[in-house]
C-alpha cells in the first residue's frame, strides 16, 4: 500500500468509487473521467507499478478480469468494440502510478478510434535490428 496513491485510497475506502467487481486481490471500478461511458479500470489491490515489476501471477489475474469486464460491456452496453489500454511512466502518458488497465467500450455509432499514428521503419534491416535487440534482452 502507498499512503498517497489515489488508487490505494480507493482500495482502502478513503475515496469513493463505483465498483464493478472485487475479490481479495483485484478491483474493477468506473473511471471518473470516461473516454466513453462505461470506461472501467482494473487494478490490483496491492500497490504494484509499473508492468515490468508486477508479478506475472498478478498480471494473469488482472488480464482475466479485463476479459470479464470486456465481455460484460458487450453484453450490458452492446459495445461493438473494446479498447484495452495500459500506460507505464509519465512518458507513456501515465498519470496514476499504480498499475491499471483501461477497458473502454466502443460503439459503431461513434468515430472509429485509433490512439496512435502508424509510422514506418527506414528499412527491413532496421526493423530486424529492433527485433533482434528486444529478442536478446528477453528474460
Ligand atoms: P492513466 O493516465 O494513469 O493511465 O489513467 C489514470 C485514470 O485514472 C484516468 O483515466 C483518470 O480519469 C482516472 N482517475 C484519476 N483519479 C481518479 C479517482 O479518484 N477516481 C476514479 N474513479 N478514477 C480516477
Ligand atoms: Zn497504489
Amino acid at each position: 500500500m502507498s499512503q498517497d496513491c489515489v488508487f490505494c485510497k480507493i482500495v482502502r475506502g478513503e475515496l469513493p468509487a463505483a465498483k464493478v467487481f472485487e475479490d481479495n486481490e483485484v478491483l474493477a471500478f468506473m473511471d471518473i473521467n470516461p473516454v466513453m461511458k462505461g470506461h472501467t479500470l482494473v487494478i490490483p489491490k496491492a500497490h504494484h507499478d509499473p508492468i515490468t515489476k508486477t508479478p506475472p501471477k498478478m498480471l494473469r489475474k488482472l488480464i482475466t478480469l479485463v476479459q470479464r469486464i470486456a465481455r460484460a460491456q458487450v453484453a450490458a452496453l452492446q459495445a461493438d468494440g473494446i479498447n484495452v489500454s495500459q500506460a507505464n511512466g509519465v512518458t507513456a502518458g501515465q498519470i496514476v502510478p499504480h498499475i491499471h488497465f483501461h477497458v473502454i467500450p466502443r460503439f459503431a455509432s461513434n468515430e472509429p478510434h485509433r490512439n496512435w499514428t502508424p509510422a514506418t521503419y527506414d528499412s527491413p534491416e532496421e526493423m530486424n535490428d529492433y527485433a533482434e535487440r528486444i529478442k536478446q534482452a528477453l528474460t
